[in-house]
């Protein structure tokens, strides 16, 4: 009878759920699970850097609407792999960790890289899990992928000892799982529906919140809909931006600050009242939040709901729609006439005119409004921005749009510096017919900056951009700390200048070095001109070093017309 290696088993079902590539680094004992993946259709990926593999994986999976998969080797090669997990929990985003470890019938022998996993992964997770036996390891991936997937998204670990991936097992023996999801959609309870729907066509000051939770259900339709009827404003997260649009007449991200303080009512659909929205504390006391969102738990955090709603995005949406229909005539056009709009237009205005001379800037050193206008008016519409950094993820947020459905990734939830460059090698693995571009601080950039030699290797061309201005938070620091001269420097200031280009050229790509502003167009248009050719690259613009002083609680502060 024919006999199956555990390796094959777990390749397979990779192909089973559909998922075309994962992300790894080949190393014992989980290369054979890289090996056996083309011949199930799966396409590995090899990163330089395990933690790289976890942020590709996720950055796939958002991109795509489907779980990321990466493979780590063992010991060290899992315990690289953590932040990943943590990316992912924190960000809820849906993906598998295939950790491999030693041998079961060595265990507590001090086999090389012996390492108790589970552990490890276990309250960064939505399950950590050692495969028992190699005939299992179908049922054990099945519901890897169910959990990360279903419910609330999320990270989960399997442990894979080399036993069990490198013993086989008669083929007709292994059990394979079928139809272990359910697509049935999950709709609100219809009284707090009804309430929810009450509460919006009553509302004077009525605003919505788009958070990423938005990505699996994709309820692009609803939500303009819904802002398009009522002729209320939105604001999104920064992961949340794009399912409606940026340049949309009810976006009023600029005018963040004033919506948040003065709204009455408060729809909240797939984000959480966590630091990004100062945990709700901004709302006015009397304001009355509906909170959609998938986790129960999540509900009533931090701050008091008036009506929460469990439930997918698309599914109650479309439920307060079809309570509202029939109730919604005038009112669009009331609200667009009405004191609320006309405040926050206002506001709008005033905050962009204050950073207008900001983005055609000719300072020299360039300054970062000045190179993300650049970069918003060479590429196109449907670019996924992947943004990483402090000056440039704060200041991103204010000049770079996105229009498409996740086309935007950054930091995210838990602020992890070194996503930027393989989120992007992820993104553009999952939508290969789209420009990638990477907007990376220096400091951000340096965490996983050998990922653009993955990049080269598997021809996935990206443009890669350094907002290189030496280093963190320059002198800062002696200032705020009283630290003598100097010090702040050496602990936060790099090496003046540094080429980070030269980096791309060893690897082989197109490069460019910008040191001026009239340079910067001329030299992105080259670097995207060269990624349709297939090529990766490169793009280290020498930028100014101190235009944000952070704040104490690490957000970045002092940035002209940014509206909180
Ligand atoms: P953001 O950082 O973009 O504001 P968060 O990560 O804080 O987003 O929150 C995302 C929320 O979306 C989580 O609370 C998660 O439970 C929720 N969520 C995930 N999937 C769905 C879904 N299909 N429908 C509704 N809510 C969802």
């Amino acid at each position: 009878m024919a006999q199956v290696e555990g390796s094959s088993l777990v390749a397979q079902s990779i192909q089973r759920e559909g998922i075309e590539t994962l992300f790894g680094l080949a190393g014992g004992p989980i290369q054979d699970i890289m090996g056996f993946g083309p011949h199930f259709g799966v396409r590995p990926i090899g990163v330089r850097h395990e933690q790289a593999a976890a942020f590709a994986a996720t950055a796939y999976g958002f991109v795509k609407n489907e779980v990321g998969v990466a493979v780590l080797a063992a010991g060290p090669a899992v315990s690289n792999g953590v932040t990943g997990a943590h990316v992912a929990f924190d960000n809820c985003l849906p993906l598998v960790i295939l950790g491999g470890s030693g041998a079961q019938k060595g265990r507590y022998t001090g086999t090389f890289q012996e390492t108790d996993n589970v552990p490890m992964y276990r309250g960064i997770t939505k399950m950590a899990v050692q495969v028992d036996s190699t005939a299992r390891i179908p049922e054990y991936m099945a519901m890897a992928f169910r959990k990360a997937r279903t419910g609330r998204p999320g990270p989960v670990y399997i442990d894979l000892p080399s036993d069990v991936l490198q013993n086989e097992v008669d083929e007709e023996s292994v059990n394979w799982p079928t139809n272990y999801y359910t697509d049935a959609p999950s709709p609100g309870n219809p009284d707090q529906v009804k309430r929810a729907a009450e509460l919006l066509l009553n509302a004077e000051r009525p605003m919505m919140i788009i958070g990423k939770g938005v990505r699996w259900s994709e309820p692009t339709a609803e939500l303009r809909q819904l802002v398009e009827t009522l002729g209320m404003p939105y604001v999104t997260s920064p992961m949340g931006r794009g399912f409606i649009p940026d340049d949309h007449p009810m976006n009023f991200a600029a005018a963040r600050s004033a919506i948040m303080s003065n709204a009455d009512v408060v729809l909240i659909v797939g984000s959480r009242l966590n630091w990004m929205f100062g945990f709700g504390r901004q709302f006015p006391a009397d304001a009355k939040i509906i909170h959609i969102d998938i986790e129960a738990e999540e509900i009533g955090s931090n701050r008091p709901v008036e009506v929460g709603i469990v439930g997918d995005a698309k599914a109650v949406l479309q439920q307060i729609l079809a309570e509202m229909e029939g109730k919604t005539a005038g009112l669009a056009e009331r609200a667009e006439e009405g004191p609320w709009l006309t405040a926050l237009r206002e506001r709008v205005e005033s905050n962009a005119q204050s950073i207008q001379s900001r983005l055609t800037s000719d300072a020299n050193p360039i300054i970062t409004h000045r190179l993300l206008h650049e970069v918003s008016q060479v590429f196109p519409r449907d670019t996924i921005y992947t943004v990483d950094g402090q000056t440039t993820l704060a200041t991103g947020r204010q000049v770079l749009q996105s229009y498409t459905p996740a086309s935007r990734l950054n930091s995210g939830s838990n602020g992890c510096m070194g996503v930027g460059v393989p989120f992007a090698v992820g993104a553009k693995l999952a939508r290969p017919e789209v420009p990638v571009v990477s907007v990376n601080g220096d400091c951000a950039f340096g965490f996983n900056a050998m990922e653009m030699e993955t990049a080269v290797r598997h021809k996935v061309p990206i443009v890669f951009i350094i907002n290189n201005n030496s280093g963190i938070v320059g002198g800062a620091l002696e200032s705020r700390m009283g630290l003598p001269e100097g010090y702040g420097e050496r602990v936060a200031t790099y090496v003046p200048d540094i080429r980070y280009d030269r980096i791309l050229e060893a690897f082989g790509g197109h490069t460019e070095n910008v040191t001026e502003p009239s340079e910067l167009r001329p030299a992105l248009e080259r670097a995207f001109q060269a990624t349709k050719e297939g090529k990766v690259a490169c793009v280290n613009v020498m930028s100014e070093h101190m235009e944000v002083m952070p704040t104490r609680d690490g957000r970045a502060g002092a940035l002209m017309g940014y509206d909180r």
